[in-house]
């Protein structure tokens, strides 16, 4: 078989490696001029950084497996990680608006956490509990998380702890959200805290998620297949019934269609309805029925650390970020020449004032919040910033989201769709979308009929 890609990030090179290590053929283009889609990475001080932090979770097993199997399990490190709580000034001090942060990575934190009340922390510690021992997570997906939790773990504990982190994934969308993501998110991450509840491990590749993917793409060029950057599709066009021709625009070239015997798309939904065939209604509206937020980043790289967390999450809604993630808190400094790197976080709506701002105006904006946050932080600090917005970044996963999952297989012959809003109940994360790629090869190989 010859098989079309639509798509140069984790689930159309997976897709990819799959068929070409089966004896098929594939031809993978990505608009871009690199690949890796939302886990792509820049040159930072003579090391690969990724645009938005990535880690894995000791639970992404199907990435995992991939990085042995392509010969960088060697590279694979499992770090311990240290998570953080930053919580607005609870008034009454003379703080000057700055909060504190709060360890927050081991139950012990949770039982020291006093901004809730002791018998608030024992039943967040219970709930949690059991919701990280509960496998059916069908029972969460007609209700929002905002139902469930304030229901079992009350309001205060609710608003302190829960609505924060909901608000900084989804922003206004943040009382819309299925408790099964809740869910998802608990089990991910007790299963990366090992035996006995200790700290949290995550992975790492240590050449970067950039070395992982241009390795497959060289195993994929290997093995008989092709993989084009710079290369855009303009339309997926249907003839005698079969969706299997793409209009593609190769850098330099001229627009030219290319036949194949199925296609796989991985771009987000929303882009894919501007690129295929007019499709049955029900099918259409799966498509425009999930909505995405966008990701905003800065990247600060700094000449000494910010904080000592890994991870700090940011419950403070007069901050315009919700998380900042100091990569070198996990990652060893020497791998960009002694610099610290800080990701700024924020996952805004297309459409929002955060999501256009330049650079400039977004450290002029950032600035003062970080200096509440740690208030030795000088701009001096900053040897160079680095802006990203990657759009399709987090489908919104509302209540009932499962009945409104599009099908893999649309209802054009030979055309399948891969995109992060078919991953669930997990949240969307590069071993999904491994696993969604072989998947999804497989189900083109069935149909076929081919081994
Ligand atoms: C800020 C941030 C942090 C994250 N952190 C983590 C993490 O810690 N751990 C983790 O595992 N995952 C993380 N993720 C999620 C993970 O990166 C994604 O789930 C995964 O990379 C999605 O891969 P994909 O191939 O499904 O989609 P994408 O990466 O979106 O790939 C789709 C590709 O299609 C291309 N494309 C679109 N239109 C066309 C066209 N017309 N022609 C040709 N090409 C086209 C795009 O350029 C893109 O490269 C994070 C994501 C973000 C945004």
């Amino acid at each position: 078989m010859h098989v079309g890609i639509i798509g140069g990030g984790v689930a159309g090179l997976a897709a990819a490696y799959q068929l070409t290590k089966t004896g098929h053929t594939a031809e993978v283009f990505e608009q871009a001029p690199f690949l890796g889609g939302q886990a792509s990475t820049f040159d930072v001080f003579g090391g690969r950084l990724e645009r938005g932090y990535h880690h894995l979770f000791v639970s992404d097993t199907d990435i995992t497996d991939l990085i042995h199997e392509i010969g960088l399990g060697g590279q694979l490190a499992w770090l311990e990680s240290s998570v953080g709580f930053y919580l607005k000034d609870q008034g009454g001090t003379d703080s000057g608006g700055a909060g504190k942060i709060w360890d927050f990575a081991t139950p012990l934190d949770l039982l020291r956490f006093k901004p809730i009340s002791l018998r608030d922390r024992l039943t967040v510690g219970f709930w949690t509990l059991i919701l990280q021992k509960t496998r059916n997570y069908r029972k969460f997906e007609n209700i929002t998380a905002k139902d469930w939790l304030t229901r079992r773990m009350g309001r205060r504990a609710y608003e302190v702890v829960w609505e924060p982190l909901l608000r900084g994934k989804f922003g206004a969308f943040y009382d819309k959200i299925s408790m099964t993501w809740i869910w998802g998110k608990i089990n991910l991450r007790v299963a990366s805290r090992g035996k006995g509840g200790g700290r949290e491990r995550l992975g790492y590749p240590m050449g970067s998620f950039g070395e992982v993917i241009d390795v497959v793409a060289d195993k994929i060029a290997g093995q008989g297949g092709v993989v084009h950057t710079s290369a855009t599709v303009n339309r997926i066009v249907e003839t005698g019934g079969r969706a299997t021709t793409l209009e593609v625009q190769l850098a330099g070239s001229e627009t030219e269609r290319r036949e194949y015997d199925a296609i796989i798309a991985t771009t987000p939904s929303y882009v894919f309805t501007r690129l295929a065939p007019a499709m049955p209604k029900e099918y259409q509206d799966k498509l425009e029925g999930i909505d995405y937020l966008s990701a905003v980043l800065m990247v600060l790289v700094l000449d000494r650390p910010f904080t000592n967390k890994y991870w700090l999450n940011i419950a403070d809604p007069d901050m315009p970020f919700v998380a900042l993630i100091e990569h070198t808190n996990l990652i060893d400094p020497k791998l960009y020449g002694g610099k610290h790197i800080l990701y700024i976080s924020n996952y805004p709506s297309r459409d929002s004032s955060l999501y256009k701002m330049p650079a400039d105006e977004l450290m002029d904006l950032f600035v003062p919040h970080l200096r509440k946050i740690n208030p030795d932080f000088d701009r001096s600090w900053v040897i160079e910033h680095h802006h990203h917005r990657v759009d399709g970044a987090q489908p919104i996963v509302g209540v009932g989201y499962a009945q409104g999952i599009p099908d893999h297989r649309t209802p054009l012959k030979g055309l399948y769709l891969a995109n992060t809003t078919q991953i669930y109940p997990e949240d969307r994360g590069t071993n999904y979308s491994v696993r969604m790629g072989n998947l999804v090869a497989r189900m083109v190989m069935d149909d076929a009929g081919t081994p």
